[in-house]
């Protein structure tokens, strides 16, 4: 088990570039084992790498969202692309492991299609609808560099940044005692 720091917004490396993955070696497979340990000790429905650092362009998403069976594991999406959305939005609250105990509302396309590498090495696509569809985006928009913040005014933006600096100060302090 390796359950990693998930970096926290206003860190600079969530904004990094990322990196396509060459060819998946041990190092994306111990990426992916600390990414599954990390997202399920924050109880997140997905997770990409950036979010603890690493820029290497992947993401997971939590089995039974992704269609599989709770018991399977999470599903990688290695180097993925956006391959359709529908014209058809969704409008709802979302959240993210790096930004938390915070909510935006975000407009979404109601379905999304992802083609992407597996952690076996096989390509596969995925078509997300709802929940599915936003959480996809969400990740995907990860490998970009975008975050819930670029979705709102400069004023929301700003209380968002005082909360999450509030709330890393208090946890340096404890973590201080
Ligand atoms: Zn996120």
């Amino acid at each position: 088990m390796a359950i990693r720091q998930v970096v926290v917004w206003p860190d600079e490396r969530l904004r990094q570039e990322t990196k396509p993955v060459a060819e998946i070696d041990e190092h994306v497979r111990q990426l992916y084992r600390d990414l599954c340990d990390t997202m399920y000790d924050e109880n997140g429905l997905g997770i990409a790498a950036i979010q603890i650092g690493d820029p290497t362009r992947m993401f997971l998403v939590e089995p039974r969202l992704a269609g599989r069976d709770q018991n399977d594991p999470p599903v990688a999406f290695i180097n993925p692309e956006v391959v359709w959305t529908s014209e058809e939005t969704q409008m709802s609250d979302e959240g993210c492991l790096s930004f938390p105990d915070v909510y935006v509302q975000v407009e979404r396309p109601m379905k999304a299609r992802i083609r992407a590498l597996g952690i076996d090495g096989q390509i596969f696509e995925i078509e997300g609808e709802g929940l599915l569809a936003r959480c996809l985006l969400h990740e995907f928009d990860h490998l970009t560099g975008k975050l819930l913040v670029d979705f709102v005014g400069p004023l929301k933006r700003q209380m968002i940044k005082r909360k999450l600096q509030k709330l890393q100060a208090r946890e340096a302090a404890e973590a201080a005692e």
